[in-house]
């Protein structure tokens, strides 16, 4: 397919105009006009650029790429070793941010609560974008100590838990990446935990005075599953050759 055709697809499905971002959603950076092979990964990394080039790919698909708000603006260093790589390979990078969070179905968010369970899953009210948030309802409550052994099961890694390790868990609110201050909405709301990528400092206290259980599971852990899940999408639905590449991030 075209690499306009790839883009209509991707605008129609996560809905780009409808959220306010600090970057642009959709074709980044421009590669050649047809389409087969594409990479998808969390970021548009260096390491994630050369996978795809190894790999002959058409294009790369992101959750974080480039041009953020408040970025310099000059393409020096980093940024034109990566954009350097991306041009001279004729690669086309599409990536998509908030749309790829809040998505109801493939997005961060719903693909995080789905592995873990986190079944009739909704936005939290309230909080733009719609969706930014999530929340559940266990059909039994969990201990703290279950719950952890679920997140680290799926995530592969150990989150690290704030809170009163006696006190069950039932409802639960999510938000993937650095979120983490999404903890304060969710305990206004009446959860008892809350999940996110990320923790600050200050997310601990608000764990502790506000009673709610806290996880802090990793940004790049939380946000693995929304653009594989695009991804999908396209190799199901147009039949192209896509493939997630995981290029592994601690934090
Ligand atoms: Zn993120």
């Amino acid at each position: 397919m075209s690499r306009l055709e790839l883009l209509n697809v991707l605008d129609n499905l996560l809905k780009p105009n409808e959220v306010k971002d600090y970057c642009p959603n959709g074709l980044q950076v421009e590669g050649k006009l047809r389409i087969k092979t594409i990479v998808t990964g969390v970021t548009a990394s260096q390491r994630l650029i050369d996978a795809a080039i190894e790999h002959q790919a058409d294009a790369i698909l992101v959750h974080h790429g480039y041009f953020w708000k408040g970025e310099p603006a000059v393409v020096t260093g980093m940024k034109q070793r990566r954009l350097k790589a991306l041009l001279t390979n004729d690669i086309n990078l599409y990536a998509y941010h908030l749309p790829i969070d809040i998505h109801p179905e493939l997005g961060n968010n719903a693909q995080l609560g789905s592995l873990l369970g986190l079944v009739n899953s909704q936005p939290l009210t309230d909080i733009a974008p719609n969706g930014i948030v999530f929340k559940a309802t266990l059909a039994e409550p969990v201990t703290q100590q279950a719950l952890t052994e679920k997140i680290s099961q799926v995530l592969g890694r150990t989150p690290l838990v704030e809170g009163d390790s006696n006190k069950l868990i039932q409802h639960v609110a999510w938000c993937s990446g650095g979120g983490q201050g999404f903890i304060d909405q969710a305990a206004a709301a009446g959860m008892d935990a809350f999940i996110s990528g990320e923790v600050s400092e200050q997310t601990i206290h608000s764990a502790r005075e506000q009673d709610i259980h806290y996880f802090a599971c990793g940004h790049h852990a939380t946000e693995r599953y929304g653009a594989k899940a695009v991804g999908d999408y396209l190799a199901r639905e147009l039949g192209l050759d896509v493939r997630f590449i995981d290029i592994d991030n601690p934090a």
